[in-house]
């Protein structure tokens, strides 16, 4: 979820916890590719959720992401899981249809 791979994939202004992010070099493990299947999509995000997994600033990343309404991977979670969370995204292109409470 990085942009030019050197932090995560944010338009705004970076902060400072962006640096320390565990998925530097993985940003098409982070954000999908157009017209991703969903069981591609299973596997980019499982692989994600692997590095995420092992990064120091997950939290503050989620709450990051939460926020901001971010696409893509970011925290530990995907758009679906922060949307079911009810951090709900401004347009949610990404969302599979399904009932998520
Ligand atoms: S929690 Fe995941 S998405 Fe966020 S900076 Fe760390 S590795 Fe990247």
């Amino acid at each position: 979820m990085l942009i030019a791979d050197s932090g995560p994939g944010h338009v705004g202004s970076p902060k400072p916890w962006m640096a320390k992010g565990a998925c530097k070099g993985l940003t098409s493990v982070f954000f999908p590719p157009s017209a991703e299947r969903p069981q591609a999509r299973e596997r980019r995000e499982a692989l994600a959720r692997t590095v995420c997994a092992g990064c120091s600033v997950m939290i503050e990343c989620r709450d990051y992401a939460r926020d901001n309404h971010e696409y893509g991977f970011w925290g530990g979670e995907s758009e679906d899981e922060r949307h079911g969370a009810g951090y709900r995204l401004i347009a949610p292109i990404g969302i599979r249809v399904r009932d998520v409470g």
